[in-house]
């Protein structure tokens, strides 16, 4: 099934859903409508508004339908983008200014919208704010399907397939990914956009294969070649030969006999072959996903990233709505444990529709964010520590600040936590007295001194995701330098090998909660350089357990041995692979 005459080419992206597929492509280009422009005599124009009311109700239904296909399939948070594309239809200023021009010129109605929501666009996109430029692409996207309904257009044309077909894109707005449906998206790829793109989101809820940051696919694929889009290595491979998809058809077996026998030993315990038990938790960012962590048998949850709470709701969540969630989480895990990070807001997590709380910033990596940004906003720190502490009553409760700079800082959240304690203790409320309080380390600095801050911390879990991008100064979404991210690089191994020392030398255990924990190719080596536990998103658990299994301490030791002494990280990421593939077969 390739498209004859036409050679082999692959292309290099970067895998934003797991996942192969094999199918026609279908090029959707995002592209401007052709707008007309022409005189309306006067005594016609009363029909020229009268047509854009009945644009604008149309839109709202079509809006309408999706945001409910959406929510069934979904759920209600990712419909709520919907919600804010509605109320660009219920926009007085917008739908006034376009009667009024047109009232005035005599110029068709498109010509006179399409005017005025381009002004409009153009000024949100200018605007420093990240949450009004997020608008503008609101307003794009609503903008084209009310010119759309005036000029009697089709609707989108990604909802109109026949036959499943693998969707390579310019780029996907938001109305569009959530037209495609699952009956008829074999796959996404995009030329442009992030791991983290709305559209890809929606494709990993959708178990559907995403590869993303392909350039300029859109140019050189033509609709019905065949491809194969491989969401593990982000490799995307137009017109594949025989031996090719002989290969893959191999592969793609091959990877679902091995899930299913991961799963099925899932249920065993986490020990290595020489007795030494490993302890395996979860990251989780909403209370939706302890379904997940029960699926997936996490011994805990090492990682709580609660600013989700906050990023999925249009308000600062009270102290109350917060302890319930966090109560919640507690009671389901009890008596094993939860370690609730604090707010790491901020970064390129900005609250949206608070520009207040956070500006536009140049560097928001290096910014106001997480820890900095709690010790300024005490009032919503504060709030936050204390349904912390009263969710504490409620089963075994870790508090973890992200972000830790120094121990000063430390020292500082500490106070305020204290004066959380008391509060509580005047309104003759239950915490435990003993919460253990622990420090991210993922700042170079905080590695460096990680001696001063395990005086203070009675725990670390190390944030590899940050640490390596600070460390290696890699902006950790940017797709042009992403090859240079290393998490093998010598300067990340003895980083991590001296927080270790630090710890334990300080008589407390340090986990690793950053995305290299539930990566097999680099377990051992986290392992082996001493780190007490591993922390990772729930459908990662069986992998590395299966691993843990297969291989001794001992082993993993030596081959943190032999890594510390090697240069080079792409010769320390093949000892790590041939660690993997030397007990781990997934024929
Ligand atoms: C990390 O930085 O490794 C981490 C776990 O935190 P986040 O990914 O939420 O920044
Ligand atoms: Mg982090």
């Amino acid at each position: 099934m390739d498209s004859p005459g036409k050679p082999e080419v692959i292309v290099q992206g970067i895998s934003a859903s797991q996942g192969i597929a094999h199918g026609q492509i279908f090029v959707f280009i995002q592209s401007n409508v052709e707008v007309p422009n022409y005189q309306v005599e006067p005594a016609k124009r009363g029909a020229e508004v009268a047509r854009f009311d009945q644009a604008l109700v149309t839109t709202r239904q079509q809006i309408a339908k999706i945001k409910g296909e959406v929510e069934k399939n979904l759920g209600p948070e990712e419909a709520l983008i919907f919600d804010a594309h509605l109320l660009v239809l219920e926009d007085q200023a917008l739908i006034g200014e376009t009667i009024r021009e047109c009232e005035a010129t005599g110029r068709n109605i498109e010509t006179c919208f399409n005017q005025i929501s381009q002004r409009y666009i153009q000024a949100f996109s200018e605007i420093d704010d990240e949450y009004l430029r997020e608008r503008a692409g609101d307003l794009r996207d609503v903008a084209q399907r009310v010119l759309q309904n005036l000029l009697g257009q089709a609707e989108n044309s990604l909802a109109r397939f026949a036959e499943r077909r693998i969707i390579v894109a310019n780029d996907v707005f938001p109305s569009d990914s959530a037209s495609i449906d699952r009956s008829g998206a074999l796959a996404l790829v995009t030329d442009s956009g992030s791991r983290t793109s709305h559209a890809v989101i929606m494709a990993r809820s959708m178990k559907v294969p995403a590869v993303v940051g392909v350039h300029d696919l859109t140019s050189r694929a033509t609709n019905g070649d065949w491809a194969i889009v491989d969401g593990y290595d982000g490799l995307v491979i137009l017109n594949p030969s025989e031996t090719t998809l002989f290969r893959y058809g191999k592969i793609q077996e091959r990877k679902k006999t091995f899930e299913t026998r991961l799963l099925n030993a899932n249920s065993q315990p986490a020990v290595t072959l020489d007795g030494v038990a490993v302890s395996l938790l979860a990251n989780i960012e909403r209370v939706g996903e302890l379904k997940a962590v029960e699926d997936y048998r996490a011994e805990g949850i090492g990682l709580f990233r609660t600013e989700y709470l906050f990023l999925n709701s249009a308000r600062i969540p009270t102290e109350q709505e917060q302890f319930l969630a966090y109560k919640t989480v507690v009671e389901t895990l009890a008596p094993r444990p939860v370690v609730i990070r604090s707010l790491d807001l901020g970064g390129d997590k900005p609250m949206l529709g608070h520009p207040h709380l956070f500006p536009k910033e140049d560097n928001p990596f290096m910014g106001f964010r997480a820890i900095r940004f709690c010790l300024v906003h005490t009032d919503i720190f504060k709030d936050q520590l204390r349904a912390i502490l009263l969710a504490s009553a409620h089963g075994k409760v870790r508090l973890m600040y992200p972000m830790i700079s120094g121990a000063e800082e430390l020292a500082k959240a500490n106070a305020l936590l204290a004066e959380c304690k008391a509060e509580l203790q005047a309104r003759g409320q239950a915490f435990d007295a003993a919460l253990e309080v622990g420090a991210m380390i993922e700042i170079p600095s905080a590695a460096v001194t990680a001696d001063l801050l395990a005086r203070d911390c009675a725990f670390f879990s190390i944030g590899t995701n940050d640490l390596i991008q600070y460390l290696l100064a890699i902006d950790r979404v940017n797709d042009r330098i992403a090859h240079l991210y290393e998490p093998t690089h010598p300067a990340v191994l003895r980083t991590l090998q001296h927080i270790v020392a630090e710890a334990h030398r300080g008589g407390i255990p340090v986990s690793v909660c950053g995305e290299m924990a539930g990566d097999p190719m680099y377990a051992p080596l986290l392992l082996g350089l001493g780190v007490d536990a591993l922390s990772m998103s729930p459908a990662s658990l069986p992998a590395v357990k299966y691993l843990v299994r297969a291989m001794t301490l001992a082993d993993a030791k030596a081959l943190a041995a032999e890594a510390l002494a090697l240069a080079s990280p792409k010769e320390i990421f093949a000892r790590c692979e041939a660690f993997y593939r030397a007990r781990v077969s997934t024929e």
